[in-house]
């Protein structure tokens, strides 16, 4: 599987997409360039109130880093993806997206970019979930370590070129992804992320894409 299928939808650089999926549906958030993150949120369609959650997801998975036949719980405990096939290997589950106030703090930008936070609000508007309900992000590609002193860092992707993780949906979602804004998650340049929903092996990317 590689990005150069006609049917993959683009996430251009610095900014956000929509995906409504059923349960079975797959998601495929592909690296096309290497070195791009990708931060994932989903939401319940019965119940926005319902979301992904980081702090369950590690509780349950009983470690930091999540990968093939881990489980992403939502914050009712129930599994909203599973990670069904991973190139990658090497993700985020701990830091908060990218966001405005981030970039002005740690970036020194006067007026901080909306980064990953204000992407995910924008493409969830239209589902009613707002900028302050976005919460930890799965960071796709994101690599992020921690040392023995706790301190962390963060570090280049080690995603190559046409590196994927395949999610199944396990209920009905509202999905968000994005094409990181953040320097240094990023290795300093911005790229863009591809992606493809299957439902029962059939691409319904244009279907499901908003
Ligand atoms: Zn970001």
């Amino acid at each position: 599987m590689t990005s150069n299928v006609p049917s993959a939808a683009r996430v251009p650089p610095c900014s956000g997409r929509a995906v409504v999926l059923e349960e079975g549906d797959e998601l495929i958030i592909i690296d096309p360039m290497g070195e791009q993150v990708s931060d994932l949120t989903a939401f319940s369609r019965d119940d926005t109130a319902e979301y992904l959650s980081s702090g369950r997801s590690i509780d349950y998975a009983s470690k930091l880093f999540l990968s093939t036949g881990d489980t992403l719980y939502s914050n009712r405990s129930t599994p909203m993806f599973t990670i069904v096939e991973d190139t990658c290997g090497r993700h985020d589950f701990t830091l908060t997206p990218c966001s405005k106030k981030m970039f002005e703090k740690l970036y020194g930008e006067q007026v901080g970019r909306p980064g990953c936070e204000g992407n995910l609000a924008a493409a969830l508007e239209p589902y009613g979930i707002g900028i302050d309900r976005i919460p930890t992000a799965f960071n796709v590609f994101m690599h992020v370590a921690f040392d023995d002193a706790g301190n962390v860092s963060v570090l280049p992707p080690l995603s190559k070129p046409g590196d994927y993780v395949r999610f199944r949906a396990e209920m009905p979602l509202i999905a968000a992804l994005t094409a990181c804004s953040a320097g240094q998650s990023n290795n300093f340049s911005y790229k863009p992320i591809d992606f493809r929903v299957l439902r029962a092996g059939a691409d319904i990317t244009t279907d499901a894409a908003r």
